[in-house]
């Protein structure tokens, strides 16, 4: 399919996940899109995403993508995971659903094969893909871009740029020399290192394929998400400098060992290559990237990662990213011109991806030192009772984030209310049967609104 010669023409910068969906969705909707990406085509010369193997796909995800029509063919390649497998210290595994049942879970999906299916829906949809080019400068006034790459050196014109070319985006720094854009980027002190657990003899999963695993060790923790050829993709999180455990202590894949030995011990015989995966794969770096503006009057706008980059702990990363190509395809669509859709969308966005952000950093603590914890396990149990005793009122937390698609600051705010009323209410108890429920029930009927009244 090609665009009509008189539609509004629209270059995206990065075919990474934001950029092929939003082309999608905007071929579809009869812009003529052009997308440049700095990497080679991953159909011909491989995948070269370089970091996270696989992420989890939540609801917000799933459905932009259904919007896209993109999901059944990412759907095929996902596997289920209804819930955290935490592994203790000492004892057996244990799973925390995360839902009530299987209509409420997450999915493990491929970067590589995610990004694929979105290529292919994008040039289905009309949009032209160019590989091996990366932006490399940009002159506002002229409207032109430096595009570059395997030999090419080329400036050319342009009508209006969107940024989705990642947490290093090339067109925010262009922008932020035109103009001030307020950036700031917090750097958080831990960082990652990626592992593989391989199938098992007969080629099946070596452990539990339907369940994101978790390692809670306090100050540090490892994950692992299934992969649908059978593998686990196991991330290792850690400060990288200080107390032991750091990656400034735990320097090569031998001390890593003795480090899985003393604290992984489940998962050493699951991970045959641990010593060279160890000293193979490179530490990543984690941050938050904070900007006061997103966009530049009708010229450029930036979305995902480029605008708002976030720790990856509660897997909406990608799935906020995704939210936001469907909020700016709407805003294109129903604006009377560019600049107002481009400012629409930053304020429609800019709040919610500023809670994702905060509960992202919240929520590393709860998997590295809360999963396993006697008062946590104690609210989490309480939240579901109240789940069932305040339908549409008390909704947990995770739901909020994972299986609706309410706005981020909304569930931000919510959450907290409800936090506060967990909180007081199991203070110094051990049990469930000892919560003065006629109390609890009070508080959440004062303090909580129905979702459905809530503005
Ligand atoms: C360890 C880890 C785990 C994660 N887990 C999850 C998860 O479970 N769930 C979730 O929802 N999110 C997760 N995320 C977050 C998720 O990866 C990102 O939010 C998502 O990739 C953002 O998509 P994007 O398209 O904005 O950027 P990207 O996916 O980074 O794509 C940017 C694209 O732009 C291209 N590009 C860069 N510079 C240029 C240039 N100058 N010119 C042209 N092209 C350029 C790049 O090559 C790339 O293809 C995780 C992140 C990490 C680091």
């Amino acid at each position: 399919m090609s665009a009509p010669h008189d539609a509004r023409p629209i270059s995206i910068i990065g075919a990474g996940l934001a950029g092929t969906l939003l082309a999608t969705l905007l071929a579809q909707r009869g812009w003529r899109v052009e997308v440049f990406e700095r990497r080679g085509d991953p159909r011909r010369h491989g995948y070269a995403g370089g970091r996270s193997i696989n992420l989890a796909l939540a609801e917000r995800g799933l459905h932009a993508l259904r919007q896209a029509g993109a999901d059944p063919g990412v759907m095929r390649q996902a596997v289920m995971m209804r819930g955290r497998m935490v592994h203790p210290l000492v004892g057996a595994p244990e799973l925390q659903r995360y839902g009530r049942d299987d209509s409420e879970v997450i999915w493990s999906i491929s970067r590589a094969e995610l990004n694929i299916v979105l290529i292919e829906a994008a040039e289905a949809a009309g949009a032209v893909l160019h590989f091996d080019r990366r932006l490399e400068s940009v002159d506002f006034d002229a409207r032109t871009m430096r595009v570059c790459g395997d030999g090419y050196d080329q400036t050319r014109p342009f009508h209006t740029l969107v940024g989705a070319d990642g947490a290093g985006s090339a067109l925010r720094t262009q922008m932020s020399r035109h103009g001030d854009l307020g950036e700031r980027i917090e750097w958080l002190d831990h960082g990652y290192k990626e592992l593989e657990i391989p199938p098992g003899q007969g080629g099946g999963f070596r452990i539990e394929a339907n369940a994101l695993h978790i390692w809670p060790r306090g100050h540090y923790m490892c994950i692992a998400l299934p992969n649908d050829e059978r593998t686990f993709t196991v991330t290792l999180f850690m400060p990288h400098a200080g107390a032991h455990p750091s990656f400034e202590t735990v320097r090569d894949g031998a001390a890593a060992r003795s480090l899985f030995e003393q604290q992984f011990a489940d998962a050493v015989p699951l991970i045959p290559m641990l010593e060279q995966d160890y000293d193979r794969n490179p530490v990543g770096t984690l941050g938050t990237l904070y900007l006061d503006r997103w966009h530049l009057d009708s010229r450029a706008v930036l979305l995902g990662d480029a605008a708002h980059a976030m720790v990856p702990f509660h897997g909406q990363g990608m799935n906020c990213a995704f939210e936001d190509c469907v909020a700016l395809a709407d805003h294109l669509q129903s604006a009377p011109d560019i600049a107002s859709a481009y400012a629409a969308f930053a304020a429609q966005r800019m709040p919610d991806a500023a809670a994702i952000q905060h509960m992202a950093l919240e929520n590393y603590l709860e998997m590295r030192d809360r999963v396993d914890n006697h008062d946590y396990r104690l609210q989490r149990a309480l939240e579901l009772q109240l789940q069932e005793r305040h339908p549409g009122r008390f909704i947990p937390h995770y739901t909020m984030v994972s299986f609706m698609r309410i706005p981020y600051s909304l569930a931000l705010s919510r959450s907290e209310i409800q936090r506060a009323i967990l909180v007081r209410a199991t203070a110094g108890l051990d049990r469930l049967d000892q919560v003065d429920l006629a109390a609890v029930d009070a508080d959440v009927l004062a303090r909580l609104p129905p979702l459905a009244d809530t503005p």
